[in-house]
């Protein structure tokens, strides 16, 4: 008998069908003898409907009260799901994030938990009971307000339950079978990954896949928390997600289960580029720039510098694109200050990443990289690396080609086409 921590995004639990569907999913782990805790998200797209209300009757909504509006989406979803458990004969409790004990910080709409209390869940499943905890929210203790985690927080909720209440594992379950080695709407030959490190999903994440957020992620690499991202829509099994020292439960004792050198290859559309034109070649002008930047609230991510033969250089960066006006507007403001010459804003770039711990060991890896985009004639505007991940700027028109072509060449192309059941991973 085991803890199983299981948590449904808002497509398994999208209408009253759905909901029995996963409610008869939640009894037969039950049946199967486990302990069951349960995080939920709002059913469908309730948090994006919701926060279009808002919008309507106030420009700005109050952080406060926005923050009451989403938690109500999730109390919807864990009622209705208890309540079905409820009906097949089995013991069933939904408790929100606060009753839960999922103690956050006091930051509207991006809290930080900050500690976990699972008390009365404890007492449910002494009980027999099937707990259900709505995703998504926690409180504040000193202000004592409901607060929200942020978009995805379900993914986080479920984690920080799993690590509080010593889970054997996280399940998350979405509409798609698991993580990929690449985005299968993308490249159809992608594979089902049998399992992946923690952070080599973290640079996936980051980079633009988005079964997993990079919250959750964290949390269970900290918490040494195993994830298993399945789908809800199928029994078979998904991917692990393996933290430091932690061990495949599909590897037969002993057997050792070969390491791909590259996981995956990601895809970002979400990114654009800002170069800033001759800016004075001396000392303190990056720092003068980002410092504006980073004020503007904008997130940088990759930064090149030319070399310079006049006196000036070009520095480039790119930023989510919707950081971008901000960025622009505040460098625009202070530009004699800085003495660049002028901005170039660019937002049909595409960012494509390989990602693989494997790198580390292995060399020849960004060679592969970089033979497989001159092949197929795509030009590089930008390369930034990490320990375990290589990033390049393309025009986006080319990421789709360029993010086959390398997909082939580090031999990650499976033999048949991935279902993707109207998959939104969510
Ligand atoms: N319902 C929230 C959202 O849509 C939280 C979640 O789904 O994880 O962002
Ligand atoms: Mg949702």
């Amino acid at each position: 008998m085991a803890l199983i921590v299981q948590k449904y995004g808002g497509s398994s639990v999208a209408d009253a069908e759905s909901i029995k569907r996963v409610a008869k999913r939640i009894v037969d782990t039950r049946r199967a003898g486990h302990d069951v805790v349960v995080a939920v998200s709002a059913m469908g797209d309730t948090t994006d409907e919701l926060l279009d209300l808002a919008n309507e009757v106030a420009p700005i909504p109050a952080p406060r009260e926005l923050d009451m509006l989403l938690s109500s989406g999730e109390r919807i979803s864990m009622a209705l799901l208890a309540m079905a458990i409820h009906s097949m004969g089995f013991e069933a409790r939904s408790f929100t994030g606060s009753q839960a004990g999922m103690i956050t910080d006091s930051q509207h709409g991006a809290a930080r938990i900050v500690d976990v209390t699972p008390v009365r869940l404890r007492e449910a499943l002494d009980e027999g009971a099937i707990v259900i905890v709505a995703g998504f929210q926690g409180f504040n203790r000193d202000t004592r307000d409901i607060t929200t985690l942020g978009r995805g927080g379900s993914d986080t909720t479920a984690v920080a339950l799993a690590a509080a209440l010593d889970a054997d594992v996280c399940e998350i379950y979405s509409d798609v079978d698991g993580i990929f080695t690449a985005d299968p709407r993308v490249i159809p030959k992608a594979q089902k990954l049998d399992h992946v490190s923690s952070e080599e999903m973290l640079e996936l994440a980051a980079n633009g896949a988005k079964v997993l957020y990079i919250r959750a992620v964290e949390y269970a690499r900290r918490h040494g928390v195993l994830i298993h991202a399945r789908s809800t829509f199928s029994s078979a099994e998904g991917t692990y997600v393996l933290g430091e020292g932690m061990k495949n439960p599909r590897e037969a004792e002993g057997a050792v289960m070969e390491e791909p050198i590259v996981a995956g290859v990601a895809t970002d559309f979400s990114q654009a580029k800002i170069t800033v034109a001759g800016v004075p070649d001396v000392p303190g002008k990056a720092a003068e720039i980002f410092k504006i930047v980073a004020k503007s609230g904008a997130n940088v991510d990759m930064i090149v510098q030319n070399v310079s033969a006049t006196g000036r250089t070009d520095i480039s960066f790119t930023v989510p694109k919707a950081d971008a006006a901000a960025a622009l507007k505040a460098l625009a403001g202070e530009q004699t200050e800085v003495g660049f010459q002028n901005l170039i804003h660019d937002d049909q770039i595409g960012k494509l990443s390989v990602v693989g711990a494997g790198m580390r060991t292995h060399s020849g890896v960004s060679a592969t990289l970089f033979e497989a985009l001159s092949a197929g004639g795509i030009n590089i505007e930008m390369i930034s690396t990490s320990e375990i991940r290589i990033s390049v700027v393309l025009r986006d028109t080319d990421l789709t080609e360029a993010a086959r072509t390398v997909h082939t060449a580090y031999g990650l192309d499976g033999d048949a086409e991935a279902t993707v059941h109207a998959g939104t991973g969510r």
